[in-house]
């Protein structure tokens, strides 16, 4: 079958992929450990879930407008504009069915044929397979472990130029769980502004961010408000990843194309669904720390563990959930130890060239799971990685 050059590149999402391997080992009786996959092990918070059940009982099943409810669109604006400090309006919102339709519809309005768009390598697999369908050229910028896993800003200035039309941020990150800078959002900001480039920041894990430290958003900084898309969501914050709700927050007129886009593909987002939103928004934000808390513990115990390990060098990410380990030491591809992990370990993980060329030489370990799992889990990683490093001396 022929098909068009829009999909003939694009690959699937190496979590996915894992998931299915390690799916299959289940079926024939293995206990494995998920390591794999971004989302939080806890059930969505019970009040969010009660106000979905409730919508659907009252008939809240129904179309909604394509951008979203107008309800829910007031109550972000204002949540989004507080924890940012930059005044929002209604008409900038743009819900959709997960943060992926805030990224990949502002792409497809942007970017057409020949337009460069930086992204970060090692980065979430989305930014790449957008680009690609968008018939944009993609320019990954590295993101080194020697410079916290930020921006190079270095190889950024070497990359941006006038043809560079977007440029995406994620922080904090997926896979590296590293915050960039405020002096490197100012430098990327300069740069997008000289070169009249748009920016996507994604900060769909900008509440998950550990010893109290700010994450700064490039949407805040002079000049910046009228050409970023802030991409945010409520899979991560509020353990909502099967309900699909999320939302980009743009110049009105990006949104009205973006809201075409939407209206044409996906018609709109579930009307319970984003009224379990507003219940989520609007109700008490205490559990959100209580979880952040939590996973602050899991991380230290994660990153500890791993650094205990022979050949292993973890840096502490300062937000989402996930650990980068630097596992270049024993010789042999990630792809290969991710193998290994599973098949001999039962311990589902990603490579780290699953998030580009750039994350040869590291895994991405996913510490939303419980300190027990966490602690077996590292017991088998290390007993793995022994025999790894007997075999290759
Ligand atoms: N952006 C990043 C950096 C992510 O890691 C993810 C999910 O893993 C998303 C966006 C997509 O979020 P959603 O499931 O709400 O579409």
């Amino acid at each position: 079958m022929k098909f068009n050059q829009r999909v003939l590149n694009l690959q699937p999402e190496g979590a996915y992929a894992v998931l299915a391997r390690a799916q299959e080992l289940e079926a024939r009786g293995r206990e494995v450990i998920h390591l794999e996959i971004g989302q939080p092990d806890f059930p969505t918070f019970e009040h969010i879930s009660k106000s979905g059940m409730a919508a659907i009982k009252d008939g809240q099943t129904r179309y909604s407008p394509p951008a979203g409810l107008p309800s829910l669109r007031e109550v972000i604006a204002v949540d989004a504009g507080q924890r940012r400090g930059i005044d929002i309006a209604p008409n900038q919102v743009v819900v959709g069915p997960g943060a992926k339709p805030a990224l990949f519809f502002p792409t497809m309005a942007l970017i057409g044929q020949g337009d460069e768009v930086i992204y970060p390598d090692p980065g979430f697999p989305t930014y790449a397979a957008m680009v690609a369908v968008a018939g944009g050229v993609p320019v990954p910028v590295p993101v080194r472990e020697e410079k916290g896993f930020s921006f190079d800003i270095e190889e950024f200035d070497k990359l941006v130029n006038e043809r560079t039309k977007l440029i995406i941020l994620n922080s904090p990150a997926n896979p590296t769980g590293s915050v960039i800078p405020i002096d490197d959002l100012e430098h990327i900001a300069a740069a997008a502004i000289k070169f009249d480039s748009w920016v996507i920041s994604d900060e769909i894990y900008a509440r998950l961010s550990y010893d109290d430290r700010p994450v700064p958003s490039i949407a805040a900084l002079p000049g910046m408000g009228a050409r970023t898309i802030i991409v945010d969501g409520f899979s991560k914050t509020y353990a909502m990843t099967g309900w699909r709700l999320g939302y980009g927050i743009m110049p009105e007129d990006l949104a009205e194309r973006v809201t075409l886009l939407l209206t044409h593909s996906i018609g709109c987002t579930a009307t319970f669904t984003q009224i379990a939103g507003m219940a989520a928004l609007t109700g008490d934000q205490i559990m959100v720390a209580e979880v952040v808390a939590e996973f602050q513990q899991r991380r230290d115990r994660m990153v500890a563990g791993l650094n205990a390990i022979p050949g292993v060098v973890c840096q502490v990410p300062q937000g989402a959930f996930y650990t980068f380990p630097n596992v270049s030491s024993f010789g042999i591809s990630s792809a290969e130890i991710a193998r290994r992990l599973l098949d001999d370990g039962s311990v589902a993980v990603l490579p780290g060239t699953d998030f580009g060329r750039f994350g040869k030489g590291y895994l991405r370990l996913c510490y939303a799971t419980s300190l027990t799992k966490i602690d077996l889990a590292l017991e088998r990683i290390a007993q793995v990685l022994s025999r790894t490093s007997a075999q290759h001396g």
